[in-house]
């Protein structure tokens, strides 16, 4: 059998006429059943004098109230529910990263729906039947883990659902096991990478060939140090738990942004400040609306995830708008004196310079100012070249970071291994500005 490249051809090359005819149709199908059946949905609309019959297709959307963390933390835990409860067959929760944690739950058919957008990210890779598909991301109530795990058994590929940690055993695992492709965080990868270099693995003597990387923001220089040590190809993979999980968006062969699954989420960018929708092409916070889910289909909800979406046609055949890599959430924004700062150019700065991605962010204040201090694991060659002056090299990181991102940091190079190492979604921020409020 050829390779195949797509899980469901028929829709990921759907016509955009077919596509915005489905997201019609769902939309106003979805809206009326919350409205129904969610008391805050009915408030809401009720508030902004918009009755379901208002939304009649697509072009109706800005009509429609936002929704937003906070929302489910104030229905906490199942306040958001559109299903009677004994229809819901998983619960998830979000790992909390930034707040008290939240609860979504799953129908049959939902779960169903979630295998195929996870099949189509594995088929884009060139996933197929007979192929082992390691499963590195945390299972448990992280969606991670279970939601590849059900897409690479929709797939009929064998699964190895390994979890994270125990490292060591990851890489015995992907040598015995012939382990073809390996889905975990990007920092995850490149902990495991580096623990295979120590060990003096051969990596080109894995079967291993490609990556499914996502789950936190990762920059492309980061993408070529793992394609590199790995020796596979590495794909970006997007989602979030208040809308499904990961497969909300998927990287294919030309990895030029991520597929949007336009049949079940319909994306918009907006202004973060004033709400309004912004034209393609422009960068905004990314809001999705669920039109396919039963038991926890949320309307316009903002992600605070800052991208950029484009309709250009993809050279793989696929017709889904693509979204770029988000460089990060508002949330892990930090703004340093004014200037707003996300961990991923500090990423993109140092890999530059040919450091590895084991970095840590230290902000705090002293008087009224904002400090940010920059900690970076000095590579192996450099600790035992006794000619680098370790001072140079920290004004020059120091210099570049002032160059692109416009903010002076002190820059303090830290021994090799000494920055923790993360088996699920890196700490690359550490703030104590909050220890002096
Ligand atoms: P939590 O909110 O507790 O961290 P989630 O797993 O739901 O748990 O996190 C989803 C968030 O992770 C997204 O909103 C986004 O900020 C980030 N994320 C997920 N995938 C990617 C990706 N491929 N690139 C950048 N950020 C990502
Ligand atoms: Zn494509």
């Amino acid at each position: 059998m050829a390779n195949q490249i797509y899980w469901q051809k028929e829709i990921e090359t759907a016509s955009r006429e077919q596509i915005y005819a489905w997201q019609s149709e769902r939309l106003v199908r979805t809206v009326r059943r919350v409205y129904e059946r969610v008391p805050l949905y009915r408030e809401r609309m009720d508030a902004a004098g918009v009755k379901p019959e208002d939304i009649r297709g697509i072009e109706d959307l800005p009509k429609l109230p936002f929704t937003q963390k906070q929302d489910l933390r104030d229905t906490y835990p199942y306040g958001m529910f559109a299903v009677p409860m004994d229809e819901v067959v998983r619960l998830h929760a979000s790992s909390g990263t930034t707040g008290k944690q939240i609860v979504v739950g799953y129908t049959k058919h939902d779960l169903d729906i979630w295998a195929d957008t996870c099949a189509r990210q594995l088929c884009a890779v060139g996933a197929k039947k007979g192929d082992k598909i390691h499963i590195s991301y945390g299972y448990g109530l992280f969606t991670g883990g279970l939601g590849l795990h059900g897409g690479a058994e929709k797939l009929g590929a064998t699964v190895i659902p390994v979890s994270s940690g125990n490292t060591a055993r990851q890489i015995t695992i992907i040598e015995d096991f012939g382990s073809d492709i390996i889905c975990c965080t990007p920092s995850y990868a490149m902990y495991i990478a580096e623990e295979m270099e120590r060990m003096g693995v051969d990596t080109s003597r894995l079967r291993l060939r490609a990556g499914i990387f996502g789950a936190e923001p990762w920059t492309e220089e980061m993408r070529r140090q793992l394609e590199q040590k790995l020796n596979i190809k590495a794909y970006d993979i997007y989602g979030l738990t208040e809308i499904i999980g990961p497969g909300v968006a998927y990287e294919c062969s030309e990895q030029r942004g991520m597929h949007v699954n336009e049949d079940h989420f319909i994306i918009e960018i907006i202004n973060p400040e004033t709400g309004e929708p912004l034209p393609e092409g422009e960068q905004g916070e990314i809001v999705f609306t669920c039109i396919t889910k039963e038991a926890f289909p949320l309307i316009r909800f903002r992600t605070r995830d800052i991208g950029v979406i484009s309709h250009k046609p993809c050279s793989c055949g696929r017709t889904f708008v693509r979204m770029s890599k988000p460089r990060g959430r508002t949330d892990d924004m930090i703004i340093i004196r004014g200037v707003n700062v996300f961990p991923s150019q500090v990423e993109s700065v140092l890999l530059k310079l040919g450091f590895a991605p084991n970095y840590q962010l230290v902000v705090d204040r002293k008087g009224s100012l904002d400090t940010l201090e920059v900690k970076v694991e000095i590579t192996n060659e450099a600790f035992d070249d006794v000619t680098t002056s370790l001072s140079n090299l920290e004004h020059k990181i120091s210099e570049e970071i002032k160059n692109l991102l416009g903010v002076t940091a002190k820059v303090t190079l830290v021994a090799p291994n000494s920055i923790a190492r993360s088996e699920g979604k890196a700490k690359r921020v550490i703030d104590n500005r909050k220890l002096h409020d």
